[in-house]
Order: structure tokens, then C-alpha cells, then sequence
């Protein structure tokens, strides 16, 4: 996977309004060798820069992955920490990265789901790979290490983004444990536990009246004024290298699996990058010849009330139209996915597709998974169970193909949404009450 390193000319990265000054050869990002569009092709330097400037298209990094010998890299990752650092030489990282201040998350339990797989009639082998474990409890932690790199190689002071609730708390954390300031942005009307998480770090935390797609907005135009100067926003300038971290979710499920691709991935769908960045990986350990060279499928989990891309899918169509979005499962609600089209692409290349599920079966899928598996999932994690469910009745998911489900984020930061849930009884201190309530 030799990359072809077409060094341009240093007002790259003009396009955006970040001076591309500190794109400077000299920049260490390990194996990340440019930027290249995802429409066009066309390489810049490494820099804070996420728009092609011949097309706009989104950049994203092309590695320089010559000289690997997969047997080498394999056993590297095997005698590497228990985190996402293992797989640092198959990312935008410098190779001492481990050493550096960061909340070190990943390596997060991929569990065998037997109980939820006879509930669903999944005969193949059901898993749940399950993020809550990562330090601010979201999938968010891993993106968020990647910007913070970058961040550092660029010399930004300040950490900053738009979030639908987890990436606030995860830049807050991060930024804490890195020595940074941390200014992030939400819809003001998240749940109660999204908002604790994102401010108990000590970060600013501005609450914005309107929807993430205003708040993503506010922050484009945040960077380009005077203002936003010295900030990374680890979603928006530093998008490329956030978007990398996505890639360690499928480096893990494959060497969890004993180095072998799952038949089929259900995946969130927020910006859908997640989803886009884990084909990327799956493609790279099929290249990197990590794992043999099968098929896999692809699917993409919305909720009704946010489904914009699931819409498209059904529709047949190439582009996304934007949706307001109204539902429980908040850390999904981008109305206006920016990775949408890929998503599409990627889910009909594959033989994957895109699905919904109503707020009622995202409570449902939450409460079976806990019952089945005691996994506490977050709402984004009812989205997916839900969504498998959906996938399988409708002959769509075949049960009989090894099966991965992502749970991106913890139940407890979404206890709204199982309201109500509470003890089977109260009663007093007494035997004759507790045989009165009947559950001896
Ligand atoms: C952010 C997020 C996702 C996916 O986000 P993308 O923008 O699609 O990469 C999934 N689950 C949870 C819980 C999240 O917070």
C-alpha cells in the first residue's frame, strides 16, 4: 500500500482559513503521510485542514504503509498495550505515542452474546462489542485521541468541538488529562447526564439554542474568525484525524475474533464517520493481508425520528436530505449527516443496508440487552440492537452469518429513557413482608 506522497504547495490548506504554516514537513503523525480527497483525489501536506481545495470534498489521511510485513505487524499489535495504541502504526499518531498523557481508551470487551442471540434466532455467532467501557464511557474516546495528537503536532492550546453530548464529555476528559484548555459546544436541551459529563472536567461548556446542526454551524464559522484562533476543533479542522479513530473499532473486532472479518457489522449512524472509518480499517487488514480476504456486510442502525440516510437508502437514492431531527436516541440527531452518501455507498457495495427503529423499540432493544447480556446501553445502543432485530425479522440480516453489533455509549447517561424502571417491590424489614410480596 505504497502511498504516492504529491507534495503541493504550502496554501493548501487556504480554502478553509486556517493558515497552513504549521503544516510543516516536519509535522510527526507516524505512518499519515498526506491528505487526500475523498471526491478527487488531490494530496496536501498534513495540516489543520478538512475541505479539498480543488473540490471541497472532505479530506481525509493516506498513509505511507510500504515496508510492513504482516507477521511482524501482527505479532508488534499482539505485544502492544491493551488500548488503542497497539494499532499505532496504523495510524495518524507519532510512534511514541503511548507514552504521552491521554486516557489510553479501547481494547473494549467484545462479548459473546448467547443469550441475546437465542432471543433473536442468530445461529451464526451474535456479539456485542461494547464501548461503554471506554474512559468517558462513548466511542467518542478513541476519535478524540487521534484529534488530540494532531492538535498537539499543530501547536493548538485549545480543544474544542460540536457534540451531540459524548464527544463533549470525551474532549473535556481528554483535554484535562493532556493539559489543554477545553471550550466545547451542545444543543442546550441534552440529557441531564450528556451535560454532567461534559462539564465536570473543568472545560467551558456553552450550551447553544438550537440543534447540533446549528451548533456544527456556529463552529465552521467559530474557526474562521479571530476568535476560534488556536483551536482545534477535533470534529470540524482536525475532522480528518478524529475520523481515524473509528478505524480501531474494526482492528479490534477482527483481532478479537482471532484475526478473521465478522459477516456482518450493525453500526450507528450519527455523521455516520464511524461507520465510513470502520470499511476503512476492515479494507486496510485485508490489504495490510492481516485477515484473510472475504465478504463482509455493512449496516447502518438510525432512529426513526433522525433518519436521513435510512430514508435514502430506501429510496434508492445517492443524496441525503437533511431531517430535524426529533428522538430519545440524541447522540444520533444530526439531521444533516455529512458522511451520509458515503454511508449509502458503502452499504449497497457491501450487500449491507441502512434501517430505523421507532423511540418504543429503542426503550424495547435497551431493556432486552440488559436482561439478556447485562449490558447497560445508552440510547445509540438501543439503535442498534434494535435495528439487528429489525434487520433479522425483515429476512434482511442473515441469522446465520457471525454477527457484530456495536453499543457505542453507557445506559447512564441516558436514564431518561428508561424511566420508570425501579424496584419490584418495597416493603419493610420483615419476612412476613417480603413472602406478602410474593417473591420467595
Ligand atoms: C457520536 C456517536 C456515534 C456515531 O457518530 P458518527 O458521527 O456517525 O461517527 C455513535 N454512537 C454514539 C453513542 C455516539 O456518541
Amino acid at each position: 500500500m505504497a502511498v504516492q506522497t504529491t507534495a503541493s504547495s504550502a496554501a493548501a490548506s487556504t480554502v478553509t482559513a486556517v493558515t497552513a504554516s504549521s503544516a510543516s514537513p516536519s509535522v510527526d503523525l507516524g505512518p499519515a503521510a498526506a491528505l487526500s480527497c475523498r471526491e478527487c483525489g488531490h494530496r496536501v501536506p498534513l495540516g489543520p485542514v478538512f475541505a479539498c481545495e480543488e473540490c471541497f470534498g472532505p479530506l481525509e489521511v493516506a498513509y505511507d504503509f510500504s515496508g510492513y510485513d504482516a507477521e511482524e505487524l501482527r505479532r508488534r499489535i499482539e505485544a502492544g498495550p491493551a488500548n488503542i495504541w497497539r494499532y499505532a502504526p496504523l495510524l495518524p499518531v507519532p510512534a511514541d505515542v503511548a507514552g504521552k498523557p491521554n486516557l489510553n481508551p479501547g481494547w473494549t470487551q467484545l462479548v459473546k452474546a448467547d443469550n441475546l442471540a437465542r432471543e433473536l434466532g442468530v445461529t451464526g455467532g451474535l456479539y456485542v462489542k461494547d464501548d461503554s467501557g471506554n474512559p468517558t464511557h462513548s466511542f467518542k474516546d478513541r476519535v478524540v485521541a487521534q484529534a488530540l495528537e494532531a492538535a498537539r503536532a499543530f501547536g493548538f492550546t485549545t480543544l474544542s468541538c460540536s457534540s451531540t453530548g459524548n464527544l463533549a464529555g470525551a474532549v473535556g476528559a481528554a483535554a484535562a488529562r493532556a493539559g489543554l484548555r477545553s471550550c466545547v459546544f451542545i444543543p442546550h436541551d441534552l440529557e441531564q447526564g450528556k451535560v454532567v459529563m461534559a462539564a465536570v472536567y473543568g472545560g467551558d461548556l456553552v450550551g447553544i439554542e438550537g440543534t447540533y446542526d446549528d451548533v456544527n454551524r456556529f463552529c465552521s464559522e467559530l474557526i474562521g474568525d479571530p476568535a476560534g484562533e488556536g483551536w482545534g476543533f477535533v470534529n470540524v479542522n482536525l475532522r480528518p484525524y478524529y475520523a481515524e479513530g473509528s478505524k480501531t473499532l474494526a482492528y479490534e473486532i477482527c483481532e478479537q475474533l482471532g484475526w478473521r472479518l465478522p459477516d456482518q457489522i450493525v453500526v450507528p449512524i450519527a455523521s455516520g464517520s464511524q461507520l465510513t472509518k470502520i470499511d476503512k480499517g476492515l479494507r486496510e487488514l485485508i490489504a495490510l493481508g492481516l485477515v484473510e480476504d472475504r465478504p463482509y456486510k455493512i449496516f447502518g442502525a438510525q432512529a426513526e425520528g433522525c433518519s436521513p440516510v435510512s430514508a435514502a437508502f430506501k429510496a434508492g437514492h445517492d443524496v441525503v436530505r437533511p431531517q430535524k431531527p426529533d428522538t430519545i436516541a440524541k447522540s444520533l440527531a444530526i439531521g444533516n449527516p455529512a458522511d451520509g452518501p458515503y454511508v449509502l455507498d458503502i452499504a449497497r457495495r457491501t450487500g449491507g443496508a441502512v434501517e430505523d427503529v421507532t423511540d418504543a423499540q429503542i426503550v424495547d432493544a435497551i431493556r432486552l440487552l440488559a436482561r439478556t447480556e447485562g449490558i447497560f446501553a445508552e440510547t445509540a445502543g438501543g439503535v442498534t440492537v434494535g435495528v439487528t432485530r429489525k434487520l433479522i425479522e425483515n429476512g434482511v440480516l442473515d441469522p446465520t452469518l457471525t454477527t457484530v453489533v456495536l453499543n457505542t455509549g453507557d445506559g447512564l447517561k441516558t436514564l431518561d429513557a428508561v424511566a420508570g424502571t425501579g424496584p419490584t417491590a418495597v416493603i419493610r424489614p420483615t419476612l412476613d413482608s417480603f413472602r406478602e410480596a410474593g417473591l420467595a
